[in-house]
């Protein structure tokens, strides 16, 4: 009898999962679970609308979503459409791949106000996201302020500047082409509490930045230094050897006639968010670093702007019936273990960092331990599930079903653009009938 594992979440870590146990050579039969109709999670959500060569890892997601072990279940969302002891009873195997779906905060005063977004609402929103995609962002601002210095800080800054033309090939729904469109912004701040040399960003997402067609990188060259000093690995000093060539490269473009500027901001860490009921601007602490450590310098500046995306990471939700670190935001795992036969991968299992492959590792580590604990199964799995989901008249989406969904989107793309997203899930059930 194969080994019956629900794993929850379409997403990549869901996905390498599901791979990497087919792998093995034992015997799965494995349910894919997403509260979405939509499967891939962060690669349709989360990946950049004009970065789709990054996506195309959904292309091997799918082949596994078509073996004849993996069933997808879309459209069931765990805690309301089934609960967490229920797919413990049905199944051998439960893995957690929710990822991480909350922004964390930044703590500090003013971060309530309008105008104010974490980033993952805010890339949400310009990726067609169900629970965003109605977020309806005022951009009718003349600046922005993107807090921190990751590949998610870059990504909001630059589909911010991007014109039409620009997108053409991306899949960002008309309505946010639209809004940044007619947006008259032409100043946004990428502000680091750290320098140039700690900036998370990888030198790809950062040399993009220096060719945009109606925008500029500006940076005060005072602020680079002609080397990089600290302890690092050599590859990471190496992507930060380049990070350095790259931004005093941008401190010599000329501007031209570009109406549009991405200020990168270091040394700044914001202290309130300023305003009556919008934001009306942010204040700064100046920092500097002792031992890789960001003190304040005790000078305040403020930079006047209507619209703030914290881009500082996110975390996950606390999953009911599992022991959750509120501090990191993850639930409590050993090594992706949680405890009975529950599982966790990804985000969800280590926090809001590294790349979409990374995701692989976690599949494997744990991957290995249900293969060495179960090499057996004894629950039903699948059958109890779609017993219940029956019961319950839960319109779940198969992949056929997605497939059905998706080939709607393909047909409806603009000339050049991969897809026209649908973005709410009355939207792509609706395709379906
Ligand atoms: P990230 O890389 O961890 O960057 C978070 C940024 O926020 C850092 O600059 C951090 O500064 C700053 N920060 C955190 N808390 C702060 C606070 N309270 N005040 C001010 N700044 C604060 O996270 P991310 O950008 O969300 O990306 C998540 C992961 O996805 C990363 O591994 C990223 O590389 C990956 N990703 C990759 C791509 C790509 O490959 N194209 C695209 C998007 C995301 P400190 O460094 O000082 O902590």
């Amino acid at each position: 009898m194969p080994v019956t594992v629900a794993i929850i979440g379409a997403g990549p870590s869901g996905f390498y999962t599901a791979d990497v146990l087919l792998k093995s050579g034992l015997d799965y039969s494995i349910d894919i679970i997403d509260r979405i109709p939509a499967p891939y999670g962060l690669i349709r959500y989360g990946v950049a609308p004009d970065h789709q060569t990054t996506k195309n890892v959904s292309r091997a997601f799918e082949k596994t979503a078509l073996r004849d072990e993996v069933q997808y279940f879309g459209n069931v969302e765990l805690g309301r459409d089934v609960t967490l002891d229920e797919l413990k009873s049905f199944y051998d195997v439960v893995v957690l791949a929710v990822g991480a779906r909350l922004d964390k905060r930044l703590g500090i005063p003013g971060e309530d106000l309008k105008g104010v977004y974490g980033s993952v609402e805010f890339v949400n929103w310009y990726n067609g996201h169900p629970d965003c995609w109605n977020l309806d962002p005022d951009l009718n601002v003349d600046s922005a302020v993107v807090v921190g210095n990751g590949n998610v800080a870059i990504d909001v800054a630059r589909v911010l500047v991007k014109n039409r033309q620009e997108m053409a090939h991306s899949d960002l729904p008309e309505y946010a082409v639209a809004a940044i469109e007619a947006s008259q912004l032409s100043d946004v701040y990428m502000c680091g509490r750290r320098g140039p040399v700690e900036a998370k960003f990888t030198n790809v997402e950062l040399r993009e930045m220096g060719e945009l067609e109606i925008c500029t990188p500006v940076i005060d060259p005072a602020i680079l230094s002609d080397e990089v000093t600290g302890e690092w690995s050599d590859r990471d000093r190496r992507l930060r050897e380049k990070n350095l060539g790259t931004l005093k490269g941008f401190a010599e473009i000329e501007p031209g006639d570009r109406p549009k500027r991405v200020h990168f901001q270091f040394f700044s860490s914001p202290v309130e968010i300023l305003g009556d009921e919008r934001v009306e601007a942010v204040r700064f602490e100046r920092t500097r670093l002792e031992d890789g450590r960001t003190v304040g310098t005790g000078e305040h500046f403020e930079i006047p702007c209507g619209l703030v995306v914290a881009a500082i990471g996110s975390q996950s939700e606390a999953v009911d019936g599992v022991p959750f670190d509120d501090q990191q935001g993850i639930v409590v795992n050993t090594d992706g273990w949680v405890g009975d036969n529950v599982y966790a991968v990804g985000w969800v299992m280590r926090g809001s960092t590294g790349v979409i492959s990374t995701n692989r590792n976690d599949a494997v580590q744990v991957a290995d331990q249900i293969g060495e604990k179960f090499p057996e199964g004894s629950k039903p799995g699948r059958s109890a599930l779609e017993s219940l989901l029956a019961e319950r008249k839960i319109r779940r989406v198969s992949f056929e079903d997605w497939k059905s969904i998706e080939a709607v989107e393909i047909a409806n793309a603009p000339e050049g653009a991969p897809r026209r997203k649908f973005v709410s899930i009355e939207e792509m059930l609706g395709a379906l009938s």
